[in-house]
């Protein structure tokens, strides 16, 4: 038995048979060896070929480099399906390439960067990082140490940085350096392709959740990359970070809102089935109330999320807050949700196998990643006081 879905006023036909074609890929790729790879810590680079072939790496970006110029409200669809996979770290190791390391390429690089790097990550035969977080700079990016210093054509990057999804694998990481003064301004983007000499990968991190992507340091010494690597302009860097967060945090909630759609399907059914005391679990009025507490929670999850994705599309100067509040509440509910389904299941959720013990270690970073819950309530409080100002 399923939820039914409210009708939505976002989404068109168009998305409406992506989020199929989407779905199938879920059954067909993913959820048959989500436990191998959670098991294993990464999913096969392979996976990115079927993902690129099936258009899904390059969904926001230009059809010249093999993107298809969809809104974001599409991105929301693949990672609504995608998360339902019973892996949430393969749907994390798909977004970090797509959204999270290619959006700066896409929206701020020139055309030589984009044929060398976009075009081939889009496809899938090259695999991204975005390189940003050190060990002593995680939500204040402006304090980012990791050097670039100008030597004739070339920049010498020397530094460390940490957390870093899809790092011990990739072939490039889209990567914040330091080229100029303390503090936001001296801050520039560049391509850093892992090939070169200096760079090594530091630990794998062990992580709580979301197993099957890698995750892990990155050190550079003295490693020289050509200067026309630069993305955009120098000293431009921390504005680009800050632009591209949108699409990173709609991705979160995203996620969030599949999980608590899959996570509620799955307890529906539980307590279908389940019995004590001689009633069926749904029969016990607590959990139908808490099915609808969930349900609705689900749903308003579902529409700051698809609004937010609606203002990012349009550049609306009101994403930022919409984004940041879908976020917010997004990471609250599914973790709420999650807790209360493993609460549903008895013993049996506490049993590794099943995707509830899974799911709620998966949603236990989505209130740090990509900006913590703290970090959102600073944008939205922010963003409050200025409206008071103004009035
Ligand atoms: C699984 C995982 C994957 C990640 N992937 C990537 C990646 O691919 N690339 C990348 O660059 N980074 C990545 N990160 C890093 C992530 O973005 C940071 O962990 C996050 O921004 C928080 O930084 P921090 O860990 O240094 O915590 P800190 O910034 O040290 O924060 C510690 C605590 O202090 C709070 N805090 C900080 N500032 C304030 C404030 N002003 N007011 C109130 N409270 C505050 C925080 O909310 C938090 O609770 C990843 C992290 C994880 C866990």
């Amino acid at each position: 038995m399923s939820l039914t879905r409210l009708p939505s006023i976002y989404f068109s036909d168009e998305h409406e048979a992506f989020r199929k074609s989407v779905r199938s890929f879920v059954e067909r790729e993913i959820r048959p060896n989500a436990d191998a790879w959670e098991a294993a810590g990464e999913v096969p680079r392979a996976l990115y070929r079927t993902a690129g072939e099936a258009g899904f790496l390059g969904l926001r970006y230009g059809e010249q480099w093999g993107g298809s110029g969809q809104d974001f409200l599409a991105t929301c669809v693949l990672c609504e399906e995608l998360a339902q996979g019973d892996s949430v770290g393969t749907a994390v190791a798909l977004l970090a390439q797509s959204e999270f390391a290619l959006s700066a390429l896409a929206d701020e690089a020139n055309d030589e960067l984009k044929r060398a790097w976009l075009a081939p990550a889009i496809r899938g035969e090259l695999i991204g990082a975005i390189g940003v977080s050190e060990p002593a700079a995680g939500s204040d990016v402006a304090s980012i140490a990791t050097r670039a210093r100008r030597d004739g054509g070339d920049y010498v990057i020397s530094g460390q940085k940490t957390y870093i999804t899809n790092g011990p694998r990739a072939d490039f990481v889209t990567l914040a350096v330091r080229t100029g003064e303390p503090g936001p301004r001296g801050i520039s983007l560049v391509v850093f392709p892992t090939d070169v000499k200096g760079f090594q990968v530091g630990r794998r991190l062990d992580k709580l959740g979301a197993r099957a992507s890698d995750t892990g340091e990155l050190f550079f010494d003295d490693c020289r990359v050509p200067a026309s690597n630069l993305i955009g302009e120098e000293g431009r860097g921390m504005q680009y970070i800050l632009s591209h967060f949108g699409g990173e945090r709609l991705v979160i909630a995203a996620f969030a809102v599949g999980i608590m759609q899959r996570l509620i399907d799955i307890g529906l059914d539980y307590a279908h089935e389940r019995s004590a005391f001689g009633s069926k679990l749904l029969e016990f009025q607590t959990w139908r109330h808490r099915f609808a507490d969930m349900a609705t929670r689900l749903e308003a999850t579902r529409g700051l999320t698809y609004q937010a994705a609606r203002l990012l599309s349009d550049a609306h100067p009101g994403a930022d807050l919409a984004v940041s509040m879908a976020k917010l509440d997004a990471a609250a509910s599914v973790q709420a949700v999650a807790a209360e389904v493993m609460q549903l299941h008895g013993g049996f959720g506490q049993i590794e196998g099943s995707p509830i013990p899974r799911y709620y270690r998966d949603v236990a970073g989505f209130s740090i990643g990509a900006g913590t819950s703290e970090i959102m309530r600073e944008i939205i409080s922010r963003a409050l006081v200025k409206t008071k100002e103004l009035r």
